[in-house]
């Protein structure tokens, strides 16, 4: 086993090279109309790995009207919807030849474990594109048995150009559970990469091209938010916004789209959700899954099982074993393999969970491990596991986003489960114990659009996620994300019966 010493000396230089940095608008990879670039960054060591042309407003009207002329001209609306569904098919096969450099990609620029990138991401957005293929020509309308002499049919019919924003985090599956479900209705797309990891996109994008998709049917702006972003969630000629991201940028965004042409907004917001262990749980395997809930990715999932409610009777024994656990992950170039956590993102990030692990260190929660960079450069955290931890503390109430695991003790469970929906979230939650009876009275009580039972973390394709109250509005993934994407229309004809 590494020790994380041993990891972080003498990083791997990533076996990829970056080949494509500029916008892809109507099928070609242009500059941005301001000729401007910005700096995109290895989390590892904070140094520059490529510049890369910075989208504007100006960018994103060029990839609308490329959109739009795309969705309105033809030819992909008008394919058939089996042609649509070759296309994704032979775009899933691209991806998976072209694994190696994507998952180095991917860890070279997010940071996050290669081996997670290549054998949970990736797998992920092909499956995805699979499952949605499947789709392409199964989404029709109904006919109505309306009264009178009325034929009734309803049309299920794409929405038009959806504007797409997404995050860091997961560069590649936010990519694909924004695309997947809008092409297979037959959309037309403007994607928005996260300024922090614009390198996957361009990538898979190009090859979606390669796999035979129409010019302008998928562009990719890299940009900033306020900019780029904003001019996108704002554009009159842009049908659907869906946005993955912070809960206070998600409100700019539902403002934007309201103060512009009133377009449809799906929201993935953040997250505190809670992660339950009853007192008949097997404390070895609870241990193990709630640290995985909280620190898989850096602790950078919105998801993540950032509360981790413990049963007074086990909490010592919990509080020993969790802290162990985190005394042995092994935190190093996520290109090596053995190591268990990478860097966080970028130094925004970092600071930002600094000061929560200050201000938990403030408000007296115990801090049992951790609490501290790890080397002099780039972004890398300790492990940090606090105790005592209560609920009026900001580290118990905030989005930290960061290897920080909060250990809360309860009694009975009314309690817990009255704590654990006392917050402005709702995202997931999980719970552990052998209890059916525990176990399904608290996945009826809990309010949040996931709750896992003795796992977490179950991301497939035919699953819907999305979440209750400031964690989001609407659902992605599954069938229900195909919603996001359809306008329903009815066509009502007046019949002539000639017959009795
Ligand atoms: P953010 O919400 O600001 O950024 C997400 C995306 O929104 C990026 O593409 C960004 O460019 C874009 N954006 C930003 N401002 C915008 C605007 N005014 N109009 C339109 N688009 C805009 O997130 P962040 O600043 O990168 O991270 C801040 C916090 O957000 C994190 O600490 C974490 O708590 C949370 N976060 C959540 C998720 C998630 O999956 N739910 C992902 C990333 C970050």
């Amino acid at each position: 086993r590494l020790s994380t010493s041993t990891a972080l000396e003498e990083l791997i230089v990533p076996p990829v090279q970056i080949a494509y940095t500029q916008n892809l608008i109507d099928g070609k990879f242009v500059d941005a109309a301001s000729g401007k670039t910005f700096p995109t960054y290895d989390p590892r060591t904070g140094e520059v790995i490529a510049h890369v042309a910075e989208g504007d407003a100006e960018d994103v009207n060029r990839a609308v009207a490329a959109a739009r002329k795309a969705f309105d001209e033809g030819p992909w609306p008008k394919m058939t919807p089996y042609e649509r569904s070759r296309i994704l098919l032979r775009f899933a096969d691209l991806v998976e030849k072209h694994s190696d450099e994507l998952a180095a990609l991917e860890t070279w620029n997010n940071g996050k474990l290669h081996e997670q990138a290549a054998k949970a991401e990736l797998p992920l957005l092909i499956r995805l594109f699979h499952y949605y293929a499947g789709w392409a020509d199964k989404i029709h309308g109904l006919t109505v048995p309306a009264d009178g002499n009325h034929h009734v049919q309803t049309l299920h019919e794409p929405i038009g150009v959806a504007g797409q924003i997404i995050p860091w985090n997961f560069p590649l599956l936010m990519f694909a559970w924004k695309v997947g479900p809008a092409l297979a209705c037959g959309n037309t797309i403007v994607l928005k990469t996260a300024e922090q990891t614009p390198l996957t996109a361009l990538y898979v994008a190009k090859l979606f091209h390669e796999a035979g998709l129409p010019p302008g049917v998928l562009n990719v702006v890299s940009g900033f938010g306020p900019t780029a972003g904003a001019a996108l969630a704002s554009h009159m000629d842009v049908d659907k916004i869906a946005f993955t991201g912070s809960t206070d940028t998600g409100k700019v965004v539902l403002e934007l789209a309201a103060k512009s042409n009133l377009k449809p907004v799906t929201l993935e917001l953040g997250g505190k959700s809670p992660f339950i262990v009853c007192e008949d749980a097997d404390i070895d395997h609870a241990v193990e899954l709630a640290h995985f809930a909280l620190f898989f990715n850096q602790g950078q999932c919105c998801c993540a099982g950032s509360r981790t409610f413990v049963h007074e009777r086990v909490y010592d024994e919990f509080l020993e074993k969790a802290k162990a656990r985190a005394l042995r992950r092994v935190v190093g170039d996520p290109f090596k393999k053995g190591v268990e956590q990478g860097p966080q993102i970028d130094s925004e990030q970092f600071e930002k969970v600094l000061r929560y692990i200050r201000s938990g260190i403030e408000s007296n929660a115990t801090l049992e491990c951790g609490g501290d960079r790890l080397g002099k450069k780039g972004y890398f955290i300790q492990p940090t596991v606090f105790s005592n931890v209560t609920d009026d503390m900001l580290i118990a109430k905030d989005e930290i986003f960061g290897p920080v695991q909060s250990i809360l003790k309860f009694k009975d469970l009314d309690e817990v489960i009255r704590r654990a929906n006392a917050t402005r979230y709702g995202l997931a939650a999980g719970v552990f114990t052998k209890n059916i009876d525990t176990a399904n009275t608290l996945t009826r009580a809990l309010r949040a659009g996931t709750v896992w039972v003795n796992c977490f973390d179950v991301f497939d394709a035919a699953i819907p996620f999305g979440g209750y109250k400031m964690s989001g509005i609407g659902r992605e993934k599954g069938i229900y994300s195909l919603h996001n994407y359809l306008q329903i229309a009815h066509r009502a004809q007046f019949v002539i019966m000639q017959w009795n």
